[in-house]
């Protein structure tokens, strides 16, 4: 989808990927079937290119370093990056900035566990530090007596335990900033997930002046504490009285930002090849409310019915297989663009 916003903008495309025929080269110019810290690789791929992007946040630092060494122009930083692929580090940088998060501590081995336990409290989620997404690598420690079996869970590595947040309800920002300091917040959107994946994304959410405005404090102070350049998805937690917590950034175009694509003239992926590009940000506002659902597994094999439905626009990504829980397609359904009162963030919700 970057891919063919950057057609769109008369730009041509080299994919690096270690998988051959991926879905992004079936609709780019040139590609390069390597491993993401092949130096060979890596240095035909900086030759060929004025910028460089990438797409999800397990590309390794080192390789956005290599690439700027030889004289590339990479967006978003090694610094983003770098804060995204750890946990504890991602939640320390954000609490540094003044930008609130769930309480936290750093794990290393069972001891450190338990004594987290003790003082954050059950229920606690362990994550693993590194590489984890979409609920993976996450265990739930639902008393004191649990610590051990969610350690094997995650499988014994380093990680971070969190106090679990009360939300009421989970939304997101997806922003952008440009090369010259320039940023672009776009309507939130209020999430469903289910397992940890992301199911729905509806935006605008319905949300008061008062949280559209916090959220777009934290996304301002997020994107200028790491110099950002790019659209950067941030995931939120709506707290009973509004307050707006941060679970997870995500340096790269995001998930419950695919609704702009059909309710925004600029969406997010032009945007993030705009800001890389070094243009002028795009407009963000909306011009339909979209219910966007993801489509996982053998759930593409309604594309048919859904492609026929007309409020429905279908993106499906061309991937060859469809493994159970794999994110094959999404809809976007157009509804109006409805003048509805705010929600107030009401009692926590019951999990
Ligand atoms: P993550 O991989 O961190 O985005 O987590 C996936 C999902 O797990 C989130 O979207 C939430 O629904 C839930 N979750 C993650 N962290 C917490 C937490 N500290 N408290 C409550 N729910 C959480």
């Amino acid at each position: 989808m970057l891919s063919q916003a950057s057609g769109r903008l008369g730009f041509n495309v080299v994919i690096l990927d270690p998988e051959e025929n991926s879905p992004a080269c079936r609709v780019s110019q040139g590609q390069i079937v390597a491993a993401y810290d092949n130096p060979t690789a890596l240095q035909v791929l900086g030759k060929a290119c004025q910028a460089v992007t990438f797409e999800f946040e397990n590309v390794p630092a080192r390789s956005v370093e290599i690439l700027i060494e030889a004289g590339c122009e990479v967006a978003p930083g090694p610094r983003a990056l770098a804060v995204a692929q750890d946990r504890v580090d991602e939640k320390s940088f954000l609490n540094s900035i003044k930008v609130p998060t769930t309480a936290f501590a750093a794990i290393n081995d069972l001891g450190s566990l338990r004594a987290a336990v003790a003082s954050l409290g059950a229920p606690a989620l362990l994550k693993t530090r590194r590489q984890g997404y979409d609920g993976k690598g996450q265990a739930w420690i639902k008393a004191d007596s649990g610590a051990a079996r969610a350690w094997a869970a995650i499988g014994a590595q380093p990680a971070i335990l969190e106090a679990r947040a009360e939300f009421v309800r989970e939304l997101s920002v997806i922003c952008a900033r440009g090369r010259d300091g320039d940023i672009a917040v776009y309507p939130l959107g209020e999430n469903t997930h289910a397992g940890g994946v992301l199911k729905t994304t509806l935006a605008p959410a319905n949300v008061g002046s008062q949280t559209k405005a916090q959220a777009t404090r934290i996304a301002r102070k997020i994107l200028e504490g790491l110099d950002y350049v790019g659209v950067m998805g941030v995931e939120l937690f709506e707290m009973p009285g509004g307050r707006l917590l941060v679970n997870e950034i995500a340096p790269r175009v995001h998930n419950s930002g695919h609704w702009t694509q059909d309710g925004c003239a600029c969406d997010q992926f032009e945007q993030h090849i705009r800001a890389v590009a070094g243009w002028p940000l795009g407009p963000t506002a909306a011009h339909a409310r979209v219910e966007m659902t993801n489509l996982l597994g053998n759930e593409i094999k309604a594309w048919k019915a859904l492609a026929a439905d007309p409020a429905v626009r279908i993106h499906i990504y061309g991937k060859r297989e469809a493994k159970p829980g794999r994110k094959m397609a999404h809809i976007n359904r157009i509804l109006p663009l409805a003048r509805s009162r705010p929600r107030s963030p009401g009692p926590a919700r019951k999990s």
